[in-house]
């Protein structure tokens, strides 16, 4: 009887699983394994949030394998050591993975590959997570693309290249108490010790929710999607980012299921501008796996003479509890605090106004989104504060700096989503809700705070600190 070890790591799913898959069409029986070392991911490793997802996540994959007489086989600790401790329990012959883009994991992948195989092992590894890999998509001169319109153009020809694969039939190893190192779920204390994460109980973590999340969403506000993205008080976007993190969901089902349900209803909504979107995923893994260092190093380097303001921890804190006074700042920082995510439009005037108005350094950002969004993804994240830092590939022109009153009126009209979040401005009668400060009596009944700064000199400031850049030796 062969055996083969299905190590499951950001693909927490059992459909359209390339590796489990293959290991169940060569094997008798599968061990699915998971193994916890966030030591070795580097700087992709879950931040508080994104721990509270994942213990949901491992659970809800427990449970799928439990209903199909296995289990999850969950390991704290070197997963190399891991591998190499079930392999000997359990005469696994092969193991079979889905391959990350993150330059830690890239490495940690190739020692453990090398190890196994000198070992005898076979490793077998699959794209479990793209339409397709970094390496494929090349230009004309042989480098990598870094503009993002001409990559969608090449990859936009292969997100039909194949159908999503249904859950195979598995033959899995017995639940067994004795494996080496098994250990509850439970025992890794991903769950934050202190009550925050009550509000995100709106999320179904695991691959049943990631489903029931993309037909909601092809349901209602798929239809309009390109005017609805941009509206934060509206659930007008998929809200599918954990889900695409945690590989609960792929690309490849997301592009069919939407293909399959426009062909059934006539006149349904296009899919088009929802799957550019998810183009920028794929770019961000993209230009992470081709320029790795990008992860804490500006992206284009004449941004390395940007003369920074001075680090500001008073600045820093009042940004992180949402206390900018910058009523649609301290929304979006409000929501991510309470729900673990926040609207990508919002994302863009929050980080807008940490790396412009108030010319603190983008990591900064980087790192609380790093802890504190369910959806944190190295990729995506790093890529997000570089574009709007101006520092990224294919960046806004920095002279763009967004003005978060006039976008705030432009994109919340009615004021519906700062009303949510900030309730010191609940009966803010009209234009007051976006900039409070225009009537002080006003400001002082509501007990809603200052501006942190000046969004006009600061706009200035920022914009000289860019000049200089530019005539930098
Ligand atoms: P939808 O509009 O429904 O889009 C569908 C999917 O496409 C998303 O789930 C996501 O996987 C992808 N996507 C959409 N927009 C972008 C984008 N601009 N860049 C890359 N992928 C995109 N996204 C993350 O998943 N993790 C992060 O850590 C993250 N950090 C960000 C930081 C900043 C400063 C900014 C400006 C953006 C960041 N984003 C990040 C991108 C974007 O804000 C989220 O992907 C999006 O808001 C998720 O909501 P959704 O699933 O409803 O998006």
């Amino acid at each position: 009887m062969s055996t083969a070890i299905v190590w499951f790591r950001r693909d927490l799913r059992l459909a359209d699983h390339p590796a489990l898959h293959a290991a169940a069409a060569a094997h008798d029986r599968i061990v699915a394994l998971y193994v916890h070392a966030p030591e070795e991911e580097g700087q992709g490793a879950p931040g508080a949030a994104g721990r509270w997802w994942l213990h949901h996540s491992l659970a809800a994959l427990d449970a799928s394998l439990r209903a199909r007489g296995g289990q999850l086989t969950v390991v704290a600790g070197s997963s190399l050591d891991a591998l190499r401790a079930l392999i000997a329990a359990t005469g696994a012959e092969a193991v079979y993975l889905n391959r990350i883009y993150e330059p830690h994991l890239v490495r940690r992948d190739a020692k453990v590959r090398k190890a196994l195989e000198a070992e005898g092992i076979a490793v077998q590894s699959f794209n479990g997570s793209l339409w397709s890999e970094p390496d494929a998509i090349v230009t004309k001169q042989g480098g990598p693309y870094k503009v993002f319109t001409p990559f969608w153009r090449v990859l936009r020809t292969h997100v039909e290249d194949r159908a999503p694969w249904e859950v195979p039939r598995l033959s899995l190893y017995p639940v067994s108490d004795d494996l080496p190192g098994l250990v509850p779920i439970d025992s890794l204390a991903l769950l934050p010790t202190l009550d925050w994460a009550k509000g995100f109980a709106e999320w179904t973590p695991g691959e049943r929710g990631a489903r029931g999340m993309l037909e909601l969403f092809a349901d209602d506000a798929l239809a309009h999607y390109t005017e609805g993205r941009d509206l934060p008080a509206r659930h007008g976007t998929s809200r599918l980012s954990p889900h695409l993190h945690w590989g609960e969901i792929s690309p490849i089902q997301i592009a069919a299921f939407l293909r399959e349900r426009a062909a059934k209803r006539r006149n349904g909504a296009d899919p088009e501008p929802f799957l550019r979107q998810l183009g920028w995923r794929e770019f961000s893994q993209y230009l992470l796996y081709h320029f790795p260092t990008t992860t804490r190093k500006n992206f284009n380097p004449a941004f390395d003479a940007f003369r920074w303001a001075r680090r500001d921890a008073h600045a820093l804190r009042r940004w992180k509890e949402g206390r900018t006074g910058i009523p649609i700042v301290d929304a979006g920082m409000r929501e991510l605090w309470a729900t673990g995510w926040m609207h990508n439009r919002v994302r863009m005037l929050v980080a807008s106004l940490l790396t412009k108005n108030l010319r603190q350094h983008w990591t900064l950002g980087e790192r609380w989104f790093r802890d504190t969004l369910v959806d944190a993804d190295l990729a995506n994240n790093v890529m997000g504060w570089q574009w709007v830092a101006g520092s990224g590939a294919d960046a806004a022109p920095y002279f763009r700096i967004f003005n978060p009153v006039s976008q705030s009126e432009k994109f919340d009209p009615d004021g519906a989503y700062i009303r949510r979040w900030v309730p010191e401005l609940a009966d803010a009668p009209g234009r007051l809700v976006h900039a409070p400060w225009e009537d002080p009596a006003f400001l002082k009944a509501s007990g809603y705070p200052l501006p942190l700064v000046d969004l006009k000199t600061s706009r200035e400031a920022a914009l000289t600190a860019y000049r200089n850049l530019r005539h930098a030796p």
